[in-house]
């Protein structure tokens, strides 16, 4: 990027994110090309550092407008209870007076800490293709797993109003978006901090009630705040994805409590009965760490015997990272990288198995799909998800059949019918007109 600067393509260099939080002297010390640098916090700063005279004030919400609608919509109970909540600002410190989730590295710290929360008034380029976009519902995370840095990196859990979220929501709808994915470190911790109980099930069935947004989701859950009234959210609307990201890191008792997450697999099995039950059909995405300081041998296998039991859908594993700055990194009894990598790709090899015999259930099914357009491998082929494929991470939908279409039209929805399964990726044929 610095060449881009010397060789005259690009005339200004601004290094924004969570590298800014963490190494802001040192970028600027050993970037010179480096014009300015944005960290988490100072996102507002952003147009002084480029040298743009700021935008023109915002416009007022529209959610004045709507939120009536919304909450007849919504119906009495879901958002009675909440309307002060609701009106409050962001920076609640209901949980931290209730002294949850407090990190002891941060006690004398917290005035260093990013505060810096978005609005629906905040002006936004779609990065993403123009039928999807996420939406930050919350910031930052309390918890105290050992192995995370990011807590440092974005400071404490806060979250978006809730009418914020939904104006937003509302807005990018009406710019002719179909699928939200609502995002944060902890989306199941949404709403806590502006003493909303069950915030995020009530945050989605307002959303889900926009005419017009077809699909709707939301990364990451917390294995322990996956609630009933959450799940049953999930179930009721036809438009929220039957699609769950759960980070579980690992399922042996010994390793989480190292974590400092608790838990272990048979609270997660349990967990994930309750879940399938009350949505039937849910795809359920996970994500584990291996070679984490003190796994054992035994550890691993019970990781190992768990995924066998489990049966997800997407499954990434992650490496162990040491990374400076977390607590992890002072523990003792770290692993060998080759007896790391060797475990990455056993438990890699088991759920190849488990995705191939699920995979081929897929066949002769016919589902919604979002076309995306051609596919990068070959032009041969044409790309598009269904509900249960969340953007850019879960396996592949290939197109080698547009039936009686001419075209597919990316960013549209079409019906499709499953017509091959592999490892991980399907192979879908057309067989309606755009929906
Ligand atoms: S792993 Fe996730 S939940 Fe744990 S501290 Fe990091 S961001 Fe928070």
């Amino acid at each position: 990027m610095a060449r881009h600067k010397t060789e005259g393509r690009a005339t200004k260099l601004i290094v924004a994110g969570c590298l800014v939080e963490r190494y802001r002297d040192e970028i600027r010390k050993n970037i010179p090309e480096v014009d300015a640098v944005v960290g988490t916090g100072e996102l507002e700063s952003i147009l002084e550092a480029a040298g743009i005279a700021p935008a023109p004030a915002a416009t007022p919400s529209p959610f004045n407008i709507l939120k009536g609608d919304i909450a007849a919509k919504a119906g009495q109970e879901s958002l009675s209870g909440t309307h002060k909540a609701v009106e409050s600002r962001p920076e609640g410190q209901l949980r931290e007076q209730q002294g949850r989730f407090s990190r002891d590295d941060w006690q004398g710290a917290a005035h260093l800490l990013p505060t810096y929360l978005y609005d629906e008034t905040t002006p936004r380029l779609l990065a993403t293709p123009r039928a999807s976009a996420y939406i930050k519902i919350a910031e930052g995370c309390d918890h105290p797993c050992t192995f995370c840095v990011i807590p440092n990196l974005r400071g404490k859990f806060r979250s978006r109003r809730f009418e914020s979220v939904v104006a937003e929501a509302q807005q990018l709808v009406a710019r002719g978006v179909q699928e939200i994915t609502l995002i944060g470190q902890d989306t199941t911790c949404y709403g806590e901090d502006l003493g909303l109980k069950d915030g995020l099930a009530l945050l989605l069935d307002a959303v889900a009630q926009i005419e017009g947004l077809r699909w709707l989701r939301f990364l990451y859950a917390y294995p322990n705040r996956i609630t009933g009234r959450l799940l049953e959210t999930i179930a009721k609307h036809d438009n929220i994805c039957k699609y769950l990201d759960v980070p579980l890191q690992h399922a042996s008792p010994d390793v989480l409590k190292r974590m400092k997450r608790g838990a272990g697999a048979d609270i997660f099995l349990k967990t994930l009965d309750k879940v399938r039950a009350t949505v039937p059909g849910i795809a359920l995405r996970t994500s584990f760490i291996v070679g984490f300081p003190g796994e054992s041998l035994r550890d691993f296998e019970l990781l190992e015997q768990f995924i066998g039991e489990a049966k997800f859908d997407w499954l990434g594993v992650f490496t162990y990272s040491d990374e400076e700055g977390s607590r992890a990194h002072a523990l003792d009894g770290k692993l060998q990288k080759r007896t790391i990598e060797a475990r990455k790709r056993r438990l890699m090899k088991l759920q190849q198995s488990i995705s191939r015999r699920a995979k081929q259930q897929w066949v002769g099914r016919t589902l919604d799909l979002l076309v995306e357009g051609e596919s990068e491998e070959t032009p041969m082929l044409w790309e598009g998800r269904t509900q249960f494929h969340a953007p850019e991470i879960d396996g592949r939908v290939f197109i080698n059949d547009f039936g009686d279409q001419q075209a597919l039209e990316p960013g549209c929805f079409y019906r499709a019918e499953i017509t091959e399964a592999h490892d991980y990726d399907l192979v879908a044929r057309i067989v309606s007109p755009p929906l």
